[in-house]
């Protein structure tokens, strides 16, 4: 059928570098925890384990001393190179600081930094501190900054001159908890030189707590996921694994530790892995990017799907105007990735885009798309050896029923238990204890596995349209749209039908060569009836100049059902403003 003509065949043969994963198969058989646990260290004298001594202290200690561990693209244009002895000694001396100021073991440290070297050397220093680190992006405002920090009981808060002015000073009176505001800028430097460059991590049980990550807010109120340091055994493993790091890679993760894939991909799996990575300050602008590709030799890029398809807006050109020679292996996460866009990846790099799945709450990549490993377009890959995958359903009595039957939709279930799986959201004990059943964590998203054992995203639960008997996933209709040549971006909703239960409204962003028009309304709607049939198919569209979406990219289609309803609108503390 039509999906099997589109696979894309892959060989560990082919490939330029031979692949950590070369035979998906013997990888399952063969995947212990324990034995993933053991290509870390530990801290010495066996007092623990501890993300920060695995990401700096023991490459700082090794051969790799001197080796870049981060390349910093600044705004400005200058590039920054720091070795993993430079972020050793910082870090070391910004945990110094935190010890003086009586900051301790599970105390709360928040930073609203943008990708500069001090949110490196504050994470990191944190984490050796035994204190909890909690990222937030930048572009947060007053009201959502408070309302984390609130949350979070948030200790420590290091920020830059300007957002403390702009951002923090006008809710610092109503954050009693919050005892200390760290400046960057010119204090910093002379902060950090009055502390020692010398710090011993003090004993790290792995069950400590070491981040808190709220989530995107896609689906309403960000959560706060908590983790703890052993979930470092997940992120480094799942970088060799999912995105086949190599000791001479150059990496790009394109996302802000804002967000859960910055700081898990962005800072503790690449470093923990040895490899060399580049930290972009400036936002997305696609001809940039491709320029940061070419000119940093990047060899393996992770980015979202949103970017994709911006990317993709601008066309083919670009890319293939620049020498992108080095790039051997991109990744997406994110948002669900339409199989247009894994094969303009082939036309625009000759490479395909590798789908992975996985959630703030889950920590590290569950389910992936491997170098080696045969891709289905549209399909989020196979679970990451080591991961137990099942399609379940809730029944009525609370239990989980697994649906073994290839095919059939369900609610995407993983068996709980893996490192870096969360231990709770923030105040909501309830909430975190609903999730599991029988042992299996119900990650809200909806999927099918197919007789191989890839998975389908069908969409969140909150999502799904239920229309005349049929369960209808927005991703298919979405993914159908964007095949139409004139469609950019696209987005669906049910709307309540008092006949047949919602029927499908679709949202569509245009491409820069068209112009909405009824022709063209007509032309899509049918094109989307042929491809979908007419029960799934949307029976309306209306043009759009831009999808609402949150900070981190993804489409907020709840927000579109509010104001299509005029219902209300919810949290909006992660809305992206309309530029
Ligand atoms: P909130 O939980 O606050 O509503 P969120 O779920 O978007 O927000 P994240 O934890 O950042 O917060 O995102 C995880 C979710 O993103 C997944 O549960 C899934 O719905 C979606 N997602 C991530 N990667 C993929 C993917 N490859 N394919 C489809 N969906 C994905
Ligand atoms: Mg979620």
């Amino acid at each position: 059928g039509a999906m099997a003509e589109r696979t894309i065949r892959k060989n560990a043969d082919g490939l330029r570098v031979p692949p950590n994963l070369t035979s998906y198969a013997a990888a399952v058989r063969e995947f212990s925890w324990e034995e993933a646990r053991r290509r870390l260290d530990g801290l010495p004298g066996g007092r623990g384990l501890n993300i920060a001594h695995e990401a700096v202290v023991r490459h700082a200690r090794g051969p790799k001393a001197d080796k870049t561990a981060i390349r910093f693209l600044r705004k400005d244009g200058r590039t920054e190179d720091w070795t993993y002895r430079a972020l050793d000694r910082a870090s070391n001396r910004f945990a110094n600081v935190l010890r003086k100021l009586g900051v301790g073991r599970g105390d709360r440290v928040f930073t609203l930094l943008g990708r500069t070297p001090e949110l490196f050397v504050a994470a990191l220093g944190t984490l050796k501190n035994g204190s909890v680190l909690c990222p937030l992006f930048s572009a947060f405002g007053p009201e959502p900054l408070k309302t984390r920090l609130t949350l979070g009981e948030g200790k420590v808060l290091v920020t830059t001159e300007a957002f403390q002015a702009r951002k923090v000073a006008p809710i610092r009176a109503e954050l009693p908890m919050l005892r200390e505001v760290i400046l960057t800028g010119a204090s910093w430097d002379g902060l950090l030189e009055a502390a020692s460059p010398d710090f011993e991590i003090p004993p790290t049980n792995p069950e400590d707590v070491a981040l808190l990550h709220f989530t995107s807010g896609t689906t309403g109120r960000p959560k706060g996921a908590v983790h703890v340091h052993e979930a470092v055994v997940a992120h480094h493993v799942t970088g060799l694994l999912a995105l086949d790091f190599h000791d001479d890679d150059v990496f790009w993760c394109t996302a802000d530790p804002g967000w859960v894939t910055g700081t898990s991909y962005g800072i503790v799996s690449p470093l923990t892995n040895g490899v060399t990575m580049v930290v972009d300050e400036g936002e997305f602008d696609a001809g940039r990017w491709y320029r940061v590709l070419e000119e940093q030799a990047v060899t393996v890029w992770y980015t979202a799907p949103t970017a994709v398809r911006m990317m993709m807006r601008g066309g083919t050109d670009l890319p293939r105007q620049r020498n992108l020679s080095r790039l051997r292996f991109i990744a997406s996460v994110g948002e669900p990735l339409n199989p247009e866009a894994v094969l303009w990846g082939v036309a625009a790099f000759g490479l395909p885009i590798h789908d992975n799945w996985w959630q703030t709450e889950t920590g590290g990549i569950m389910i992936a798309n491997y170098a080696s490993m045969d891709i289905r377009p549209g399909s989020m890959g196979r679970p990451l050896p080591g991961i137990t995958a099942a399609v379940a359903r809730r029944t009525a009595d609370g239990r989980a029923e697994v649906l073994e039957e290839p095919g059939v939709q369900g609610e995407l279930v993983l068996k709980a238990g893996w490192p870096s799986m969360f231990r709770g959201y923030l105040n909501e004990t309830e909430r975190f204890q609903k999730c599991f059943a029988d042992g299996w964590y119900f990650t809200g998203d909806l999927a099918r596995r197919d007789a191989d054992g890839y998975y389908w995203f069908v969409g969140r639960s909150d999502d799904v349209i239920k229309s005349a008997g049929h369960l209808i996933g927005p991703f298919e209709v979405e993914s159908a749209l964007m095949e139409h040549p004139s469609v950019a971006e696209a987005a669906v909703i049910g709307k309540p039908d008092p006949l047949i239960g919602e029927t499908v409204k679709a949202f569509v962003g245009l491409k820069a060569d068209a112009g909405p028009s009824e022709g063209l309304r007509k032309d899509i709607l049918g094109f989307a009836r042929q491809r979908l049939g007419p029960a799934v198919a949307p029976k309306e569209i209306e043009f759009v100049t831009g999808l609402p979406k949150t900070k981190s990219g993804k489409i907020l289609r709840r927000l579109l059902k509010a104001r299509e309803l005029g219902l209300p609108e919810g949290d909006l503390s992660t809305l992206e403003e309309a530029p």
